[in-house]
């Protein structure tokens, strides 16, 4: 099984940031609306099962 690591939507949290853990990162993924962009964000890890929404780039 695949892992948030190689999906497109996985961000690890760069080392010189206040809450940088090792495998530590955020899912962000672009969503659009009548309104316009925004984006949804949550945390996760490198090593996390992917979910249905995985994407590779
Ligand atoms: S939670 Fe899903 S969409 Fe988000 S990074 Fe992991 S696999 Fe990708």
């Amino acid at each position: 099984m695949t892992t948030c690591k190689n999906c497109s939507f996985y961000f690890a949290v760069p080392e010189n940031a206040g809450d940088f853990e090792a495998g530590k990162g955020d899912c962000v993924i672009e969503k659009e609306d009548a309104k316009g962009k925004y984006w949804l964000s949550k945390p996760t890890r490198n090593d996390s099962p992917s979910c249905k929404a995985f994407k590779t780039a």
